[in-house]
This record gives structure tokens, C-alpha cells and sequence, in this order.
């Protein structure tokens, strides 16, 4: 890794118009200079160089939601009041109203995530049993080693990258998936899995490091809550039974969203995340309720599953408030973000870009972006591929504009996701040019093929077979 390249942290907005980003954006830097006739403006190599953060640096908190629908939330028109501080968190910074995830389960979502690459290139394409059906097959099997995918080595994550820039680095989740054994601890100093624990307790987690901390460096802290997942808990006193059993279940899940948000509250006035500290929340994936007839978060690539929650705050660290925008963007792009933000050195390579031109306060910064807006997005979600003795099976999306299609083995749909965004227009036939190019664009990602190969044997045990089962993976 290079060496790491660091300024003073004064005004993100006025920052970001005068220096731009490296490594794939600078093409992106050059293609606004094209459009818009101007000169691209100066490289941050010409600016006074520092060997990483220094104590003045911004913190930075990296929450994710595990399962959360931004749909539920009242700042996106949701009738239910279930997050009274996450929507003053949103409202007070700037929100991507369309953001995607890259899959629609924890670890490929979380890995792009961490290393800024669609799942085919960070090859994490499953997770820790992820696939019910396997899970099934390996409880009868119990002690037999299932071999799980790793983040790729040779790819730096976010928080190595923010360690050797100089930051103090700890994290606390509570998704199976987010541990050791694929490669989320990567880079951090402190790191705790604690799989099927509370949202206050990982809140104990992190106060008490914060508070056994005399460390000048800024603090780096990614916190991953597990609270909306299911099996879903019913939380007094949100909680509403009705006589439906679908609302019942929505009411349950809302509960969680609302119980976590008062553990939120609580941490960030407690830890002074207010001053100093860029928080960013997000979510892996959403969460579907029968829209497309199934519930949980299984094999589809739908709207419910792919829409993430993407918000950004921290006034004082130049981020604007009440700021709303509508250009698509996915989580590969979170990580060029906030290195870009933190004027650290991006990687080549990277499948994602840097949104901070977009965090402008200037109206017009949407506008001003043609290659972001013009950008296509992907996703992926691996299906029934332990079914025994049948091919593996892919679904894939690629995003552009008001554009979306999923390629299923039974065919292609194509929505419009401003007209119909819940997917329930399939117009693949009636606009075959739209389609054309988009699978064509697909079809750019596909023939890369699934790059990373390492795996780790894992030995199922009766510990992991419980933690299982409380999750609802296995019966
Ligand atoms: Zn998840």
C-alpha cells in the first residue's frame, strides 16, 4: 500500500470542488473537466503532505443496519413512526435516496462493502450457511467442515487501509457472517464477534474501549447490528399485534427498527459522535414482506432486498445537512467515499467511486456529475447452488438510470424503477434496446467470472449448530 496522504479536515464541500479524487477518479475527474470545459483541477500530490491522520484528523463511525428497509422509515414516506433519532441523524446530514446493495445477504453485501468490489471480484458470493438448504444438510451432518469463502488477501479492506493511514481501529458485530472466519477482522485492533447479541450490548462493547482510551489517534469504528434480522422479536412497547399475520410480523420487525434506534441515540450523545466524527449508516441488503412472494431475504434481486439505507452526517466535518440525493449508488462505492474524504490514497482497481463530489452543498452538484449519474450498477445473489447434482445457478442486476434488470435462468425482467418501483411490470419485451444494452453492459461484468478462490475449511460444531437455529437457518 502506498503511503498514505492526509490534510487537514476544514470544509469537505470546499475541499472536494477544489482537489479531486484519485486512481479511477481522476477518469472520472477528467471526463467532468470535458464536459463542463473546464481544467480538471489539481492533483492532490500538489498539496502539503502529511504520512497519515494525525490527532486533528476526523473520527469516523461505520454503523450497518443488518436487514433494514430505508422504506421503513418515515423520512422515505413510511406511515409508521418506527426511528425518531435515525431520521434526525438522516435529516441532519445528506442521504442517498437511491442506493443499492451489490447482493441481498450479509457477507457478499458487507464485503463489497469493505473492499469497494462487486461479489464476483471479492468472490465472497455466500455466506456462513447462508443457503437453508445446506444448512439443513450439514446439521444432519454435524462435525463435517464446510468450506467457506475469504476475502480475497491481496485486496486491502477498509479498515487495514485505515489503520496503516494512521487510525486507531475497533469493531463490535453481532451477523454470524461478520467475523474472523472470512476475513471482517482484517485490520482492526479491536475486533469482537458477538453473534446473536443485543444491539445494547454491543453498545456496552464499544463504550467500554472508548473509555479505557487514551490514544490520540482518531478512532475508526464499525459497529454491525444484528437487531433487524429475523426471527423476528416483538419489542414493547411498539409492538401491535393485529389479526393479521403478515402486519403482525411487519410490526414485530418495525419493533426492532425502533429499539435499536433508541440504542443509537443513546450511543452517539454518549461517545460525543456529534463533534469531530463522520457517521456514516448504512444497510447489507433489505428485507421482502410477499412483495414477489416470499419473505426473509432469500433468492431474489428485487427492490425490497437490493434498496439500502445510505446517510452521511457530521456537520462540523463539512458534511451538508438536509441534503437529498437522488443519482444511484451502491455500497462499492462507500469505501473511495471515505478514503476520498479523508483525503487518504484510493486503489487502483476499485469497482466502486467516490460520492463526495456529490456531498456538496451547492445545488447543483447532482448535475455537475454526468459520470455518476450515467453510471451502471450491479448485483448478485448465488441460488440453490448446493442443490445436489444441479448446475450452480446465478441471479444478476444491472441498474442505469431509471433502469433495472435482473437476469434469472427463466429469463430477463426489465422495470422502471421511478414508474414501477415495485417491480411489477415486466417490460423486457417491450423495450428490447434498453434491454440489449443492458445485458450487454452485464454481460461486461459476467465474463470477468469469480476471481477469488480462497476458501476455509470450517468444522461445524454443536455451539455453531445452536447459534444456527436461533437464527432460524436450521431446524
Ligand atoms: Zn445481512
Amino acid at each position: 500500500m502506498a503511503i498514505m496522504v492526509s490534510i487537514g479536515w476544514v470544509c469537505i464541500c470546499r475541499r472536494l470542488n477544489k482537489f479531486p479524487i484519485r486512481g479511477r477518479s481522476i477518469v472520472l475527474a477528467l471526463a467532468m473537466a470535458l464536459a463542463t470545459g473546464c481544467s480538471p483541477s489539481a492533483s492532490r500530490t500538489d498539496l502539503p503532505l502529511h504520512s497519515g491522520a494525525g490527532a486533528d484528523s476526523p473520527n469516523l463511525v461505520l454503523i450497518v443496519i443488518d436487514t433494514f428497509r430505508p422504506d421503513h422509515l418515515g423520512t422515505f414516506g413510511y406511515s409508521r413512526m418506527t426511528a425518531p433519532f435515525l431520521e434526525e441523524l438522516v435529516e441532519r446530514g445528506t442521504t442517498f435516496a437511491n442506493a443499492f446493495s451489490t447482493s441481498t445477504w450479509t457477507a457478499p453485501s458487507t464485503s463489497s462493502l469493505f473492499t469497494s468490489l462487486y461479489p464476483n471480484h471479492h468472490g465472497v458470493t455466500e455466506g456462513f450457511l447462508a443457503h437453508k438448504r445446506r444448512a439443513r444438510a450439514v446439521a444432519r451432518a454435524r462435525n463435517e467442515v464446510l468450506r467457506l469463502n475469504q476475502l480475497p488477501k491481496e485486496s486491502p479492506t477498509l479498515p487495514e487501509i485505515l489503520q496503516r493511514a494512521g487510525y486507531r481501529t475497533q469493531g463490535v458485530t453481532s451477523n454470524i457472517n461478520i467475523g474472523p472466519k472470512i476475513g471482517f477482522d482484517r485490520g482492526f485492533e479491536r475486533f469482537r464477534q458477538m453473534t446473536n447479541r443485543t444491539a445494547e450490548d454491543l453498545a456496552a462493547q464499544i463504550e467500554a474501549w472508548q473509555h479505557d482510551n487514551d490514544d490520540p489517534r482518531p478512532t475508526f469504528t464499525y459497529l454491525h447490528f444484528n437487531d433487524v434480522h429475523e426471527p423476528y422479536t416483538a419489542h414493547a412497547p411498539w409492538f401491535e399485534k393485529s389479526e393479521n399475520e403478515l402486519e403482525t410480523t411487519v410490526s414485530a420487525y418495525d419493533s426492532q427498527i425502533s429499539y435499536l434506534d433508541g440504542v443509537l441515540d443513546r450511543l452517539y450523545h454518549d461517545l460525543e459522535w456529534e463533534r469531530n466524527t463522520l457517521v456514516v449508516i448504512v444497510s447489507d441488503h433489505g428485507e421482502e414482506f410477499m412483495e414477489h412472494g416470499r419473505m426473509g431475504h432469500q433468492l431474489s434481486l428485487h427492490h425490497e432486498l437490493m434498496r439500502v439505507l445510505m446517510s452521511f452526517s457530521g456537520s462540523d466535518v463539512g458534511v451538508p445537512s438536509h441534503g437529498r440525493i437522488n443519482v444511484n449508488v451502491s455500497l462499492i462505492d462507500i469505501m473511495p467515499t471515505l478514503l476520498d474524504l479523508l483525503n487518504l490514497t484510493i486503489p487502483s482497481d476499485l469497482d466502486g467511486d467516490s460520492l463526495s463530489p456529490l456531498l456538496d452543498a451547492t445545488a447543483s452538484a447532482e448535475e455537475e456529475q454526468p459520470s455518476l449519474r450515467q453510471r451502471t450498477l450491479f448485483a448478485h445473489r448465488s441460488a440453490d447452488r448446493f442443490r445436489s447434482g444441479q448446475p450452480e445457478v446465478h441471479l444478476w442486476a444491472a441498474i442505469k438510470g431509471p433502469w433495472k434488470l435482473i437476469e434469472k435462468p427463466s429469463g430477463p425482467r426489465l422495470f422502471n424503477l421511478v414508474e414501477d418501483p415495485l417491480e411489477r411490470i415486466n417490460l423486457a419485451e417491450r423495450k428490447p434496446v434498453i434491454l440489449a444494452q443492458l445485458r450487454e453492459e452485464l454481460q461486461g461484468l459476467k465474463g470477468d467470472g469469480f476471481s477469488n478462490n480462497q476458501t476455509l475449511g470450517v468444522e461445524i460444531d454443536e455451539e455453531t449448530l445452536e447459534t444456527l437455529r436461533s437464527l432460524g437457518y436450521v431446524q
